[in-house]
């Protein structure tokens, strides 16, 4: 989420008349946008301004925005007392009047809710994908979580702003969009008009030029069949879920106040594969939550060991100020919370790599989206599970979907080539290129 209102806030100082550089000593105004989520994440983006207070003394407007200026507000000027300007993810919108007004001599605060909180997306030549946040703020509150507070209230973005913006996308160019929410099944509930996320899916799915259509993330507690069956049945959907388990104890998710069991986790992901066998599904697993015992995170491993998710995000609890679980023993030794990290990660990774063995051989329809950075001469795309494959290939190709067949793979990536017969269909010729 921070990534694409990132993106969207730097299109949006580019067409107010900004510049970007890489070189923060040319810079006239440095804004981070930080991440409160773990301790570990807020401490790098403070650590990052407080390296560069010094450039204050040359006139270079410091903002810190985003999820840790919101959670703090003000307070968080008694560690960084030389901010311009503290403005949280609700008001992003609003950077560029607030840099025209900025004179350095006193501290702009924006925090708290907005009612409208979303980025207009300014289309740049040659973006192929897109993220499209479809709701702000989160109302689970669960127990570790400092979503809710940093983000505030869900709020659903308006259906005709996220259409409009998707169909001007398509006609400049985008070919897939990512809908993102903490839980994007819970688009609309803070509307009246009874439409839903799936809803939301199917009337995206019908925009014509729009290839690819993909989400995260899903709560287990709110996906159900309505949105399988659309992803089913609309051949645009990514077939993948990110639905995050976080823990294979009962007694953990309720502390965690993620309102379901396992079991129920279980049959969402046994209705998910049985509607669409080659589904791709990754979670999140956290351990070392406060009362986590041996037994709990022996649960965890085993529902890992049975599920066989294509790809795990494995995090160490970090306790967050102002939530639940904050007041909770923080009982899990750092060096346990590691040991127990390494096992599920290894056990993921002999997983993950059998199931991406198993592509060797076969031949992926996947949407060429970028060309490489690590090497030009390479084009990074998705196949319909929203699994990177990466082959070689004229960037002219960019935006099209051709065939690929799997050679192996490296680093969670696919590798292939792209089947030459089908670029003759397309009209595209590939010309050999050796690496200088
Ligand atoms: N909205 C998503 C999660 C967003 S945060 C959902 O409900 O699934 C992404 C992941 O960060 C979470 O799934 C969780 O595993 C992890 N996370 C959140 N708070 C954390 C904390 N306090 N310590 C460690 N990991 C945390
Ligand atoms: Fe945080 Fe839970 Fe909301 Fe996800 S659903 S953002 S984990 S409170």
């Amino acid at each position: 989420m921070n990534f694409a209102e990132s993106e969207r806030l730097q299109k949006l100082l580019i067409k107010s008349g900004w510049e970007n550089t890489d070189d923060i000593n040319k810079a006239d105004v440095v804004i981070a946008i930080g991440c409160s989520i773990r301790q570990k994440a807020e401490n790098r983006v403070l650590s990052f301004l407080k390296s560069n207070k010094h450039l204050k003394k040359n006139g270079v407007v410091l903002g810190l925005l985003g999820c840790t200026a919101n959670l703090y507000g003000e307070k968080i000027l008694k560690q960084l007392p030389f901010l311009d300007i503290v403005c949280g993810p609700n008001h992003l919108a609003s950077i560029p009047d607030i840099l025209t007004g900025c004179t350095g001599k006193e501290i702009i605060i924006r925090t708290g809710e907005n009612n409208n909180p979303f980025v207009q997306y300014i289309p740049s030549k040659n973006d192929v994908t897109m993220d499209v946040p479809i709701t702000k703020g989160c109302n689970n509150f669960c127990s570790y979580c400092v979503v809710p507070l940093a983000r505030g209230k869900l709020k659903s973005r308006k259906r005709e702003d996220i259409l409009r913006e998707v169909k001007c996308a398509v006609e400049k160019g985008i070919k897939s969009v990512t809908l993102l929410g903490q839980n994007v099944n819970e688009y609309g509930k803070d509307l009246t008009d009874g439409y839903d996320f799936a809803d939301l899916v199917r009337e995206i799915a019908e925009i014509d030029g729009l290839l690819r259509i993909g989400f995260l993330t899903s709560h287990p507690e709110d996906t159900g069949e309505k949105i399988l069956q659309t992803m089913a049945e609309c051949p645009k959907v990514f077939k993948h879920l990110h639905i995050p388990l976080q823990s294979g104890s009962n007694k953990i998710l309720k502390a965690m106040n993620r309102k379901y069991t396992v079991e129920k986790f279980l049959k969402v992901v046994e209705m998910a594969r049985n509607m669409m066998p080659e589904i791709s599904i990754t979670s999140d697993i956290m351990v070392g939550f406060p009362g986590e015992t041996e037994q709990d995170f022996r649960k965890t491993c085993e529902i890992v060991e049975k599920t066989r998710f294509n790809e795990l995000f494995i995090f160490k609890y970090s306790p967050r100020p102002m939530t639940k679980a904050y007041g909770m023993k923080d009982d899990t030794p750092k060096e346990e919370k590691e040991r127990r990290h390494k096992i599920i990660l290894d056990m993921q990774r002999k997983i993950s790599n059998e199931i991406l063995s198993s592509f060797t051989g076969k031949t992926c329809q996947v949407l060429a989206e970028k060309i490489s950075v690590k090497n030009p001469l390479q084009i990074i795309g998705k196949n319909i599970q929203g699994i990177p494959v990466a082959f070689q290939c004229n960037k002219n190709i960019l935006g099209k979907i051709v065939k690929v067949k799997i050679i192996n793979h490296r680093e969670g990536i696919l590798c292939g080539s792209i089947c030459e017969e089908d670029l003759l269909l397309q009209g595209l010729q590939y010309q050999e290129k050796t690496q200088k």
